[in-house]
């Protein structure tokens, strides 16, 4: 037996229950073989066994009152990861689906996905089953200062910095530092993703989507293709999609998907963004109202972006959204990349035929890190007490999304994997954070 199995198996052994965390963690240790069997010294400082085992998981009641003046409880989530190359720091999802696998699959992708950023920032990843679907604001005020009052005393600049995710944006990171700052008495960069006002960065709101875009740009280039005149699609409607929709009809694509939970709208004279920017940012709505003002362009009930031709596609909106028969379809109508917006969209299946059909395909911790990425330059402008422009953080952000695709690809390559952008991504984020592990000795 090898050490990588071995230590699958003890994995799988002692977290029955939590599919999503092992189907991520097999995923990176499967690609780490050749690593950790040319390096022994990882199976000596046990490597393996540490980065697969959170430092601490915290598990809390969180007590709120709805409108209609009935006790809700909800239960909240902490996962301080990894903190071998800096401070915890990785986003809040509030989700109904929201359990301890999903929590763990993400702060164990996020110690990957900061490592490759080249920033000085650990993993983590947090959240609640609260649903903020439907709540008025006073009940997600309420229950964001709940959920802070316990979450506060685990925090901090130096020791973890949340951030937003599903459910999570700039009004619920708002009521969270309001909280936080009224039980500390401290004004600090202790959450990312801030209102402009009170310490947020430029660009971080098109981080993600961006970043997105910018990896997508750098893998075309590499390959000899480009993003003008493509048709993209896109799955979600939230914050990734709608900036992932944006840089990408910047740069010259055509977007003609986008989803929610409900169902998707197809508009095959490309997606008019500012339309769903009202829908989705201002009215907090449905998706499905955009076909009252575009009549040519179509609404389905249900999931089904993945059956519309294209040249990319672009899942940005939740885990495992993108499977086997879905890549079927994609192959079949001549889709030649795949990039992720979100964590995990992609089923082990879907991406092995993927990769066994050449279609160039970017893994999410690599390509969805430019959000993680401004969220560590909102503490450096935090720390400094400055604010950079608009450019000067899109350029960084540039800039960064090219390191981590020249990371990536170096990577591969130089384990014989051209072009596995997986295994690129999970090699090149492990190094850095082993190294870090084995010189701080037994921990
Ligand atoms: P948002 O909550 O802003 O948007 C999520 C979108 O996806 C919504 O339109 C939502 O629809 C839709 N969605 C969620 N679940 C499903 C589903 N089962 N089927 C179809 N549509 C669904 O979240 P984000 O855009 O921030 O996050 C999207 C993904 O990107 C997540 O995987 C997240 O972890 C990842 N990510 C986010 C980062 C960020 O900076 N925000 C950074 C890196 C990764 P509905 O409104 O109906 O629920």
């Amino acid at each position: 037996m090898s050490y990588v199995n071995d230590q699958l198996n003890e994995l799988i052994r002692k977290n029955p229950n939590q599919p999503e965390f092992i189907q991520a963690a097999s995923v990176v240790l499967k690609s780490l073989e050749p690593v950790v069997e040319s390096n022994p010294k990882y199976q000596k400082a046990g490597i393996l066994e540490r980065i697969t085992e959170p430092d601490r998981q915290i598990m809390f009641r969180v007590a709120w009152t709805d409108d209609a003046g009935r006790v809700q409880v909800n239960r909240g989530y902490r996962v301080q990861f990894n903190n071998a190359i800096g401070p915890y720091k990785g986003g809040l999802r509030f989700h109904p689906s929201v359990n301890l696998s999903i929590i763990k699959f993400l702060g164990f992708e996020q110690v990957f996905k900061n490592s490759l950023t080249g920033l000085p920032i650990g993993g983590g990843k947090g959240g609640s089953d609260f649903d903020p679907k439907g709540k008025s604001d006073r009940e997600i005020m309420a229950f964001c200062q709940s959920f802070m009052t316990e979450l506060y005393r685990h925090i901090g600049p130096d020791v973890d910095v949340p951030a937003g995710d599903i459910g999570v944006g700039g009004r619920e990171i708002g009521y969270l530092y309001g909280q936080y700052k009224r039980i500390t008495n401290h004004y600090e960069g202790v959450l990312t993703g801030k209102g402009i006002p009170y310490g947020g960065s430029l660009a971080r709101t098109e981080a993600t989507g961006y970043g997105l875009l910018y990896f997508l740009e750098a893998m075309l280039k590499a390959n000899g293709k480009s993003l003008e005149g493509k048709t993209v699609v896109i799955s979600g409607a939230g914050n990734v999609a709608i900036y992932a929709c944006e840089k990408a009809q910047q740069l010259g694509a055509k977007v003609v998907t986008l989803c929610d939970s409900n169902g998707w709208i197809y508009d095959p004279d490309g997606i008019d963004l500012a339309a769903v920017k009202e829908i989705k940012e201002v009215r907090r709505a449905r998706i499905r109202e955009y076909v009252n003002d575009h009549p040519h362009a179509e609404y389905h009930e249900g999931h089904g972006v993945w059956s519309v031709p294209c040249d990319i596609a672009l899942p940005c909106a939740t885990q495992n959204e993108l499977g086997l028969e879905d890549v079927k379809e994609l192959v079949k109508n001549g889709c030649f990349a795949v990039a992720e917006g979100a964590n995990m969209p992609t089923t082990i299946e879907a991406e092995k035929y993927l990769q066994e059909n050449g279609v160039l395909y970017a893994p999410g911790k690599a390509s969805n890190a430019g959000g993680v990425a401004v969220s560590a330059l909102e503490m450096s402008q935090n720390s400094q007490r400055l604010s950079w422009t608009f450019e000067e953080v899109d350029n960084k952000l540039k800039q960064i999304m090219n390191g981590i695709f020249n990371n990536v690809s170096s990577a591969a390559k130089e384990y014989g994997m051209p072009n596995n952008y997986v295994a690129g991504a999970n090699i090149a984020g492990f190094l850095k954070v082993a190294d870090a592990m084995v010189s701080q000795g037994i921990v």
